[in-house]
């Protein structure tokens, strides 16, 4: 893994009043360099000539840069590394840069300072390790079992690396589990090794709310009453999912299987009744609280965790992503939360910008990035 201190190193070498926000051209892309915009910061889109016309058509979500690639893990070449540290980049990880460029490559071979820690990506990339901090920080999870029969209920089937959500299906027995694993190899949708690396969880039933925090080492520590060890962790909005599972009803009484889709086609605005706010913020403080613990100095910027809330049961957390969603895409308009922080509209996209500025202001630019 890539020392702290080499990227602290590099960091130390950047001019402090050029700042770049750089991502590639996907997932929460252009919120980003519209946050980045606003902030007065200048900003870099790597990206693909098949998504560039995206970034082109909204006038105020274009970089001032391009660097154009064939393919994403063109990225990590050293030539477009190096172009990235001249201009004193921070990259912003999200969702697809994770995805498409993986974790193994961002832990060794990736030597631009990104916003965050880089180790909580690996925390959230790999489900053991996001089960043991989620579980070490106090949150309910889903149960997780063997087979169908030892859980007795149905089951939700998950494979290694999430891909928002795709090729996950419940099953009711064991005979159904081994014949939707056969059926999804044989179709060439999951590997043999996905099947036999398969998780089986609890299907966790009530309502679905996916809050959006942004963890600042820049604002007061007010939050220390309620056990914060240092810093604000702001509640940004809530998502759910739109996935095509949700629209079931118009098949019947013959749903078709097409619909017992779990892949994430989009995202809803949603809010939670007031008094459960207190076991949201909660659930984000001792997820931050528990990331210093196991990898020091621990989660910052924007994060997310996936929960469903039933009334007998409270929050039961079943996914952290350790770096923005693309459910705060929502946010460009503000959200009902934002604006209970800040005056003015601030989208997630914006608040990374600002976070970073406040870093340079207060020179802890070493504290945010790694
Ligand atoms: P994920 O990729 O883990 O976020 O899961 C994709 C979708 O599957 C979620 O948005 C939920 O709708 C659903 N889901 C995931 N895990 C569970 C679970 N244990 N119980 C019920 N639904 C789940």
């Amino acid at each position: 893994m890539i020392p702290k201190s080499e990227i602290d190193e590099i960091l130390s070498k950047y001019d402090k009043n050029n700042i770049t926000i750089a991502t590639i051209c996907a997932h929460s892309a252009a919120q980003i360099f519209q946050g980045a915009r606003k902030e007065g910061l200048k900003t870099i889109g790597l990206c693909t000539p098949d998504q560039k016309i995206i970034y082109d058509s909204f006038p105020l979500a274009t970089p001032d840069e391009y660097i154009m690639v064939k393919e994403w893990t063109d990225v990590l070449s050293k030539e477009n590394q190096r172009r990235l540290v001249e201009k004193s980049a921070i990259v912003i990880p999200h969702g697809s840069f994770v995805a498409y460029l993986d974790n193994e490559n961002l832990q060794n071979n990736y030597r631009v300072p990104m916003l965050g820690n880089r180790q909580s990506l690996e925390w959230e990339g790999d489900r053991k390790k996001q089960r043991e901090w989620l579980e070490k920080a106090g949150l309910k999870l889903p149960k997780e079992y063997k087979t169908q029969a030892e859980a007795g209920e149905k089951v939700f089937v998950k494979f290694p690396h999430a891909k928002g959500g795709s090729n996950y299906f419940t099953a009711e027995s064991d005979k159904e589990i081994e014949d939707g694993l056969a059926e999804l190899v044989r179709a060439g949708k999951i590997s043999q090794e996905d099947a036999d690396n398969r998780t089986l969880q609890q299907f966790v039933e009530g309502d679905r709310f996916y809050p959006h925090y942004f963890y600042s080492l820049t604002e007061d520590d007010r939050q220390v009453d309620y056990g914060l060890k240092e810093g604000r962790v702001e509640l940004m909005g809530m998502d759910i999912r739109i996935e095509p599972i949700d629209e079931s009803y118009r098949g019947l009484p013959n749903v078709s299987r097409k619909f017992f889709d779990y892949t994430v086609t989009g995202n809803e605005e949603r809010i939670v009744r007031e008094k459960l706010l207190a076991d949201i913020f909660r659930m984000g403080i001792s997820t931050v609280n528990k990331s210093k613990e196991l990898f020091p100095p621990g989660m910052t910027g924007p994060f997310c965790i996936e929960t469903v809330y039933h009334p007998e049961t409270g929050f039961v957390a079943f996914e952290v992503s350790a770096r923005i969603v693309a459910g705060t895409n929502l946010s460009t308009r503000g959200t009902p939360y934002e604006a209970l922080t800040f005056e003015e509209r601030t989208s997630s996209g914006r608040r990374i910008s600002m976070e970073i500025k406040n870093a340079i202001e207060q020179n802890k630019l070493e504290k945010i990035a790694y």
